[in-house]
């Protein structure tokens, strides 16, 4: 089925701001609270909010097999079940509605006032609710350089590194969607020259410059998902800081892996920009030496040209851009890294999230975590007031934006942004 909703000549009756990250072309899909305090599913268009519920029940979506509750809902889990055919058939039928040559809604009054909202009238919530939750290191030069500070610049790859999608199972609790402000976690550290372990907030806040996608009901267990139809499964892609502590993670980590410096809260944009949209911005990731086992060979453009930028905004609004990135620098791609999930017959369910592992790319400018732009404290990176920083300080917001861009046509993903607040103080403490 042809996805017309991209067709990039295509103009909407929606006044969008130029240079939005929001035109006609994208369509994203996501959760939000209206005015009237009501939970509804909707889509974006410039700076306008679009209930879908209500379109749905105004009967804008006729002859599209959904349910009569689909969009009023709290989470896109089930609308997600429905599956590769049903959310181009939505997308569409989205695009033709707000077209600039179609009248219907454009003429309503009546009912262009129960559907759109301006963004400043809602809330965005989490969209979906996340069952599992997956991140992998999929970054080589990330990789490479935690290596390199961490074992040895000889030998920064571990064994598998190149031959398996390496990943761990998270924790899907303290996934938050932008806006949400995080405290400073407590936690078990083992400082430099002590000679016991202490107990108190964490001094190595850092954030994760990262992407994530969501799948769709994937497989029985016992069934791998072939690589070829892996793309199928995956709904779409959010911004994601996967925030860490790095003292608490240096001491814990072994052997098992990240635990609680890494669950205490990962932010994601609200916005699912859809696979399909991103179709035009497919490109090639870095070529893969050893070539992968035949269950993870993959030919053609697999990785998507997806521009990424962090600033640290300061308590006084002084923002600084600290990293640029991209996704194309992944290693491995997302069809890979869901294969490999499943070949043992791991079940992936609807609105399962898979983080891309922190993305870096090939020059220190363009490195996803504090810990590799200051170099473990080494160097540390300057801000536009005048201070600098080796890692998060209370009170900054780290801001992640990502958009692909060709002529004139650029799909956005908006921002996540989170505030680091001081630890936690009980409310118990006299
Ligand atoms: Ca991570």
């Amino acid at each position: 089925m042809p996805i017309t909703a991209n067709n990039p000549n295509k103009k909407t009756w929606v006044n969008t701001p130029d240079n939005t990250d929001f035109p006609i072309q994208n369509i994203p899909f996501g959760v939000f609270l209206t005015r009237d305090d009501i939970i509804t599913i909707g889509t974006r268009i410039g700076d306008t909010a679009i209930d879908l519920g209500a379109m749905h029940q105004l009967g804008y979506f006729e002859d599209i097999p959904l349910t009569d509750d689909i969009f009023l809902q709290d989470t896109l889990n089930d609308f997600i079940s429905d599956g590769k055919k049903t959310w181009r058939l939505v997308r569409n039928r989205i695009s033709e509605v707000f077209d600039i040559k179609n009248g219907t809604l454009q003429n309503n009054e009546d009912h262009k006032s129960i559907i759109l909202f301006a963004m400043n009238e809602i809330e965005m919530q989490l969209p979906v609710q996340i069952g599992d939750y997956t991140d992998f290191y999929s970054s080589r030069e990330h990789a490479t350089n935690v290596g390199t500070m961490f074992r040895d610049p000889e030998n920064a790859l571990m064994p598998n590194w190149l031959h398996i999608p390496v990943g761990y199972h998270g924790r899907s609790s303290t996934i938050i969607p932008s806006g949400v402000p995080i405290h400073r976690p407590m936690g078990q550290t083992f400082p430099k020259g002590a000679e016991k372990p202490v107990f108190g907030p964490s001094k190595l806040v850092d954030f994760e410059l990262e992407m994530a996608f969501i799948t769709t009901d994937a497989n029985s267990i016992g069934e791998p998902i072939p690589i070829n139809d892996a793309e199928d499964y995956i709904f779409g892609m959010v911004l994601f800081n996967d925030w860490s502590a790095r003292d608490i993670q240096k001491w814990e980590y072994v052997p098992l892996g990240p635990f609680l410096a890494k669950n205490f809260a990962s932010s994601i944009s609200p916005w699912i920009v859809t696979l399909d949209a991103l179709e035009p911005f497919r490109t090639k990731g870095p070529d893969q030496d050893p070539k992968p086992l035949p269950y993870l060979a993959q030919n053609g453009d697999h990785s998507f040209d997806i521009q990424l930028e962090l600033d640290i905004v300061t308590d006084k609004g002084i923002s600084t851009t600290v990293s640029k990135s991209n996704f194309q620098y992944m290693y491995w791609t997302m069809a890979q890294q869901l294969t490999h999930h499943t070949v043992n017959g791991c079940k992936v369910n609807s609105g399962d999230m898979m983080g891309s592992g922190t993305i870096s790319g090939p020059t220190p400018d363009s490195y996803g975590s504090m810990l590799e732009l200051a170099w473990q404290g080494t160097r540390p990176v300057p801000l536009n007031d005048g201070s600098e920083r080796k890692f998060i300080q209370d009170a900054d917001t780290v801001v992640i934006r990502g958009f692909c861009k060709d002529k004139g046509h650029r799909i956005g993903f908006g921002k996540v942004s989170t505030k680091l607040l001081p630890a936690f103080e009980s409310k118990n403490k006299k």
